[in-house]
């Protein structure tokens, strides 16, 4: 009945799909449930795990309501598009048909529903604009209304930038996937959906025109973007795919940044995972730098300190201001105390108010939104002592919104329900009216049970009860035992197995009052609420800069406690080229659950006599570890954190580069040597003097000759081309390569130390200067417990391959 095609109804599901863009699932609201039908119902149903049914040979299947964040869910989760179409008139007043709209398109780049979002982590759209090499990425995340672009000069770098914010969802130019160079980069993704969409949304006038009359703003100049086709192409696309295809609410984004690649400290993808920066889904995400400095109070600062930690700055005077700040927290001991103790009562006003914003907006936001405001003053006075630029800064955006905050206190009951339109959100006293309204509701209730009493008494029948269902209302219930004493005033309104249900004039008049009362509560409960969000939603604007503020004073803070906690210093940023660290520590290896305890290093690098560090040493002593701990010191005190060291100068660099050797990476299935080759070639084509570049065995992804011969050249090539001459750190179990430091003036060979005895070797894990003479992998194999006579035999085969394969200074014969 209810699907048959021909009728009014199937017609108007046939035009709201027809509407849609392809493959969008449509949730098309009957009453309490969405509905699928056809196509749609066949495909959502085994994911939803809900029956599929056929009505009049329709397929169809349908969920509840209020049930639909769960659901939604889970079809997102799958990589579908869904499509809410509300109906938008009430049923009872509808002539003929109900009127029906799509109000939402939801995406994976574009939910706001909490179960679907992680708490620390941002949940990106992305646009992208290509033209020819070059291209303009948009990231925005619709969840917390942050908007910003970058213009990206290669397809590698357009990668990295991917791979680094990993976005949810990805939109591009119809056609433009087929394009080479974007259709690789967005292969190599792992899970990006990508969604196309018309390619005129991209270009420049239609774009700087939408985006202008979104800020309302003259031209683009504000945001730094003014004639920049492809940045520009990307913004303007995805904020009118989201607004215009989506029908999602964009009003709460105010802002639009653009990144500069020279502000920040360059980071590739390949570099972020081998310093495991942040937990990456193939190490299970146990151990990562992220995890190691994050004491953030607030999800907003965890979000925070990905950015900082994925885009470190790349200019003194903003890392200094950092270091500073971090400085006088850790300094005065009470100010921090407060400040942690008052992040820790507040919770994500970035996502609230944008949630507060859409339909799914509820009190209990409203109550989050200001018991988290109430606290902000209190932040505000903590920093007035501070005297720190940064922390100034900070504390003047933390606006004074007491007033919303006390006006949501004075509204709604602490622990308001879910739902808007059923009542119970109101406090006592906050309306007149309402208060009324409550208390002639339950008058009524009270009559009701002096009503049954009587009834009782007067009838004779004892077990008399006046109940009420939503299909009746209230009634008055009398068992089959009792039948013959019922009065002729009652009318039988239903015939249950053991019981009779009637109704009474006298009964339907107070129920009358009943409902009347507590309908006109609900409406007005609902009223106040509008209001109220309303009155929090002008403020929005100004509650987005708090919530920023706090997440930066968020991220402070637990740079600050790490520091203490974990014996960081603070390091002295320097603008000439020495890098110098005093008992330096990895941050992640020191910090492992049973780890043993762990032996501090020195490193100095410069653009000079020092610019080429070469370590060798057995397997397992800890080379990888050393020339590690070097980078993510670097990236840290760019990050304006302290560091784990005893003393630390750092030169402002413009980018990190790590590169190791393919079989030490395996774990990431990209362990062919070609690849390692092309990453080695892209640091030489990409590297400057103010890059440091970690190196970690390059070479060994083939023989043993070639592995050596290629090394040689690579750190040749490293020392002698001026416009590379970057500070290296180039650990490599081929002793051979100790050789390179006697002939070249800015190489210093260092080996990891290890004591030999009887043939048995210990790791003592400290970094000395001088080369490593032999490789001990025959005594790292014999503590590994490969037989005897293995370990016998081939001692004696290396020493004939080292007589006949090398010269007398240790260089492979060709
Ligand atoms: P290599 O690269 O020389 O083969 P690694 O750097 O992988 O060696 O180190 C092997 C193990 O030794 C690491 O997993 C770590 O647990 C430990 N280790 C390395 N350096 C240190 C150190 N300085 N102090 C304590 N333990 C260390
Ligand atoms: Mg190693």
């Amino acid at each position: 009945m209810v699907a048959k095609s021909t009728t009014p109804m199937m017609k108007q599901y046939r035009r709201i799909k027809a509407e849609l863009p392809e493959g969008v699932i449509l949730f098309f609201r009957l009453g309490d449930f969405y509905e699928m039908f056809f196509e749609d119902a066949k495909e959502a149903a085994p994911i939803l795990e809900v029956a599929l049914t056929k009505r009049q040979g329709v397929p169809m299947c349908g969920v509840p309501f209020h049930a639909i964040d769960g659901y939604l869910s889970k079809l997102i989760k799958a990589g579908c598009r869904v499509a809410l179409c509300e109906q938008i008139e009430d049923p009872a007043d509808a002539k003929g048909i109900v009127k029906r709209e799509v109000a939402r398109i939801v995406t994976p780049g574009t939910v706001l529903e909490e179960t679907m979002l992680d708490a620390d982590r941002h949940n990106y759209l992305a646009g992208i604009m290509q033209d020819g090499e070059r291209f303009g990425l948009a990231l925005i995340d619709l969840s917390t209304g942050e908007f910003s672009v970058e213009e990206l000069l290669s397809s590698d770098r357009l990668r990295d930038a991917l791979l680094r914010a990993g976005p949810s969802e990805c939109l591009v130019p119809e056609d433009m996937t087929n394009g080479d160079g974007l259709r690789s980069v967005l292969g190599t993704c792992p899970g990006l959906y990508v969604t196309e969409t018309e390619e005129w949304t991209f270009a420049y006038d239609a774009a700087q025109d939408y985006l202008v009359r979104h800020f309302d703003v003259h031209s683009l100049e504000g945001f730094g973007c003014e004639n920049q086709t492809l940045v520009v192409g990307a913004a303007g696309a995805v904020l009118y795919h989201v607004k215009e295809s989506l029908r999602r609410s964009v009003d709460h984004v105010t802002n639009l940044r653009l990144h500069q690649s020279t502000e920040s400290l360059y980071l590739d993808e390949t570099s972020v995972s081998n310093l495991d920066l942040v937990p990456s889904g193939a190490r299970g995400g146990s151990v990562s730098l992220l995890k190691v400095l994050d004491a953030t109070r607030t999800a907003m600062g965890s979000r925070k300190l990905r950015e900082w930690l994925l885009r470190p700055l790349g200019a003194r005077d903003p890392i200094v201001a950092r270091h500073d700040a971090v400085d006088t927290l850790i300094e005065k001991t009470s100010l921090m105390t407060n400040l942690q103790d008052q992040l820790g009562e507040i919770r994500d006003l970035e996502r609230l108010v944008v949630r507060l914003g859409s339909s799914g907006g509820n009190a209990r936001d409203l109550v989050a939104i200001g018991t988290s405001l109430n606290q902000v003053p209190g932040v505000r006075t903590a920093l007035d002592n501070a005297d720190v630029q940064l922390l100034d800064h900070l504390a003047g955006r933390l606006h004074d919104l007491t007033g919303l905050a006390q006006r949501i206190t004075d509204a709604f009951v602490d622990e308001p329900p879910a739902t808007v339109r059923e009542g119970g959100l109101i406090r006592d006293g906050y309306n007149a009216d309402l208060d009324e309204l409550r208390v002639a509701a339950s008058e009524g209730r009270q009559w009701l049970a002096e009503y049954q009493a009587r009834e009782q008494e007067r009838t004779g029948i004892k077990n008399i009860k006046v109940r009420h269902n939503k299909v009746f209302g209230y009634y008055i219930e009398v068992s089959k035992g009792q039948l013959a004493q019922v009065p002729e005033e009652y009318t039988r309104k239903q015939t249950l197995v053991n019981a009779e249900r009637f109704i009474t004039p006298e009964l339907k008049d107070y129920e009358e009052r009943i409902f009347g009362a507590q309908d006109k509560a609900m409406a007005l409960e609902y009223d106040l609420f509008v209001e109220v969000r309303d009155a929090a939603l002008t403020e929005r604007t100004r509650i987005q800069e708090i919530a920023d503020a706090l997440a930066e004073l968020d991220v402070l803070a637990s740079f600050a406690d790490r520091a203490r906690a974990l014996r960081y210093v603070r390091p002295d940023m320097t603008e000439d080229d020495k890098l110098f660290i005093k008992n330096g520590r990895h941050p992640i290896v020191e910090e492992m659950p049973d780890a043993e305890r762990f032996v501090p290093n020195d490193t100095e690098l410069d653009g000079s006599q020092n610019q080429i560090m070469i370590i060798t040493g057995p397997n397992m002593a800890g080379k990888s570890t050393y020339i590690r701990q070097v980078a993510l010191i670097a990236i840290m005190a760019h990050m304006g954190c302290f560091v784990p060291a005893a003393e630390a100068t750092v030169p402002i660099m413009d980018r990190v580069f790590t590169r190791v050797g393919a079989s030490d990476d395996l774990s990431r299935g990209r362990s062919t040597f070609l690849v390692e080759m092309q990453e080695t070639a892209n640091i030489l084509n990409n590297a400057s003097e103010r890059s440091l570049i970690v190196l970690d065995e390059i070479g060994r992804g083939t023989s043993t000759f070639d592995g050596i011969s290629i090394a040689w050249a690579v750190a040749e090539y490293l020392h002698n081309e001026a416009s590379v001459k970057a500070k290296t750190l180039f650990a490599t179990h081929y002793h051979e390569l100790t050789d390179l430091a006697v002939t070249l003036p800015g190489v210093q060979s260092y080996n990891v130390q290890v004591r030999e005895k009887d043939d048995q070797i210990a790791f003592l894990r400290k970094i000395v200067r001088g080369g490593a003479d032999k490789s001990y992998g025959i005594q790292v194999a014999r503590l590994a417990g490969l037989p005897e006579a293995v370990v016998r035999r081939s001692k004696e085969i290396l020493a004939n391959l080292e007589e006949g394969e090398f010269g007398d200074a240790g260089q492979p014969k060709i």
